[in-house]
């Protein structure tokens, strides 16, 4: 039994995971973490009182002293690689630094130790911060009004939907079909699909974006909306999105925006301006709030005036120097959300917006977009770009040079993890056979970048030398290639 409990914390390390044997494997028979004192009531004869319902034999369970427990969780935590170890260039997902300070805003007992249930008085601060952050999303977007409840940027899709749905449905018919570029994300024909809409792909186009005519040629009267990812998934600006929204507005449609990537284009781009009617801000990705895992992270979701009557409740309004929660609506979609959505979460992102100001969210944005681009300039060459442009935050590679020597995209990222590096996103998006998407993030600096750079430019020289090498990464992490789908197709929940 291996006992390395070790931080595995960035450059220079041997791998990303160490071994850690199940408590099971460490139980040893009779080995106890608390101590009962005796017992002050008379015993009694648990059988005579509840019958069938008291197990005959005492529960499989390990037998561990408190120090193992302690060892054991404390060495899984420092497992887990996180943005707060090293460098973390997942595309697509804006793995951002989280400022302490938006954690310790979000753990003052003022926000802590409210109750939802608590009436509207007693909680004027918690509302204040809601009202505002809606009014900073709503400037920074463009768009009139905003609902924060919606859990993540999946879930706003969702709200969006079902709000120009609703729209539609005021019109006298909700149409029935939804536009989507073959780049998106997975989660927005998702959206529009459990929303009743039949989703209708639009190729992009050779220069990886959205083309008019080919919006043009799909677009009827039976379209609801088209849902267009800005800058979209290989990290370029639609350039045509204006024009794209002006041909969808001039048969009644709407534009959806999806904001994932906001990142890039805060304090310079209103999506608002350029025609979007509807979009969703990723919290989690835009605004620093610890992600990844699975949440808990916010989608909030601005409109404009035509859809701000079917903004989800409650709403919070403000009465001279007075915050209300009204749940009064007749047009509204209704609750998407219990209470007040991910409410810690929106005190990190208010603080965030306020830590930077408008200023320093620009900056972001810059040095986003300057990162993205240094990567793709030292790369270029050594991996293959399949769309060569510059970039806003995030850039693709595919794996097509390194395929000459029979190595893959997945090959690739687990020699990364010999290196010392978390792998980026791969074979996302769909569009890019052998994807690579690096997305480096505002935070990280030169010296990083190059660390990065250089242990890829490594990779590719290997490839060519030793490709069995690469092919057969991870060599230092206990746990070498894993079947990543077994777990999957053969769930197993018992024992
Ligand atoms: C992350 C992402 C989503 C989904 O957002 P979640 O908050 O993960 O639900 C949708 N679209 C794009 C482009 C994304 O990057």
């Amino acid at each position: 039994m291996t006992n390395r409990a070790h931080t595995p914390n960035g450059h220079g390390t041997e791998g990303l995971l160490y071994e850690e044997p199940t408590l099971f494997e460490q139980s040893a028979k009779g080995r106890k973490g608390i101590c009962l004192g005796k017992a002050d009531v008379p015993e009694m004869k648990m059988g005579e009182e509840f019958g069938s319902l008291v197990r005959d034999k005492a529960p499989d369970l390990p037998e561990l002293a408190e120090v193992d427990v302690v060892r054991h969780f404390t060495r899984l935590s420092i497992q887990n690689y996180s943005k707060d170890l090293g460098f973390y260039p997942l595309g697509s997902c804006t793995m951002k630094h989280n400022p302490r300070i938006a954690n310790k805003a979000a753990a003052m007992p003022g926000f802590t130790d409210t109750h939802p249930y608590q009436p509207a008085d007693s909680v004027q601060g918690n509302l204040e911060l809601c009202y505002e952050l809606e009014n900073m999303l709503a400037k920074i977007s463009g768009m009139d009004s905003v609902t924060l409840w919606p859990a993540a940027g999946s879930h706003g899709e969702l709200t969006g939907m079902l709000m120009i749905r609703a729209y539609h449905t005021s019109k006298g018919n909700p149409r029935s079909k939804v536009l989507i570029p073959d780049s998106a994300h997975g989660t927005n024909p998702a959206s529009a699909a459990i929303c009743h809409y039949k989703v209708q792909s639009i190729k992009s186009g050779p220069d990886g974006l959205l083309d008019p005519s080919a919006v043009e040629e799909a677009m009827d009267e039976e379209v609801a909306a088209i849902m267009i990812t800005n800058p979209n998934t290989l990290g370029i600006f639609e350039e045509n999105f204006k024009k794209v929204a002006d041909i969808v507005h001039s048969k009644g449609g709407l534009v959806y925006l999806d904001g994932a990537n906001l990142n890039a284009l805060m304090g310079y781009v209103k999506p608002g301006e350029i025609g979007a009617d509807v979009m969703h801000f990723n919290l989690h990705k835009t605004f620093g709030t610890p992600h990844g895992g699975g949440g808990p992270g916010a989608g909030p979701v601005g409109v404009v005036k035509e859809l701000s009557p079917f903004l989800p409740l409650p709403r919070i309004n403000k009465n001279e120097d007075h915050y209300n929660i009204s749940y009064n609506s007749d047009t509204s979609i209704g609750r998407i959300n219990t209470f007040f959505g991910n409410f810690a979460v929106l005190v990190r992102a208010y603080t965030y917006i306020r830590e930077l100001g408008a200023t320093g969210l620009k900056e972001a944005t810059e040095m986003a977009v300057l990162n993205a681009n240094y990567i793709r300039a030292r790369l270029s060459g050594t991996f293959n770009l399949p769309y060569d442009k510059p970039v806003l935050h995030e850039c693709v590679f595919n794996d097509k040079i390194q395929n000459e020597f029979g190595v893959k995209t997945l090959d690739i990222a687990k020699r990364l993890m010999d290196y010392g590096f978390h792998p980026p996103t791969v074979y996302f998006p769909l569009i890019v056979s052998g994807a690579i998407m690096i997305e480096p993030t505002e935070t990280e600096c030169k010296s990083i970048l190059d660390d990065f750079c250089d242990a890829m430019i490594a990779i590719a020289k290997e490839c060519e030398k030793d490709p069995d090498l690469v092919k057969t990464a991870p060599h230092h992490p206990f746990r070498r290639r894993i079947d990543e789908v077994k777990a999957a197709k053969e769930m197993c929940l018992k024992d």
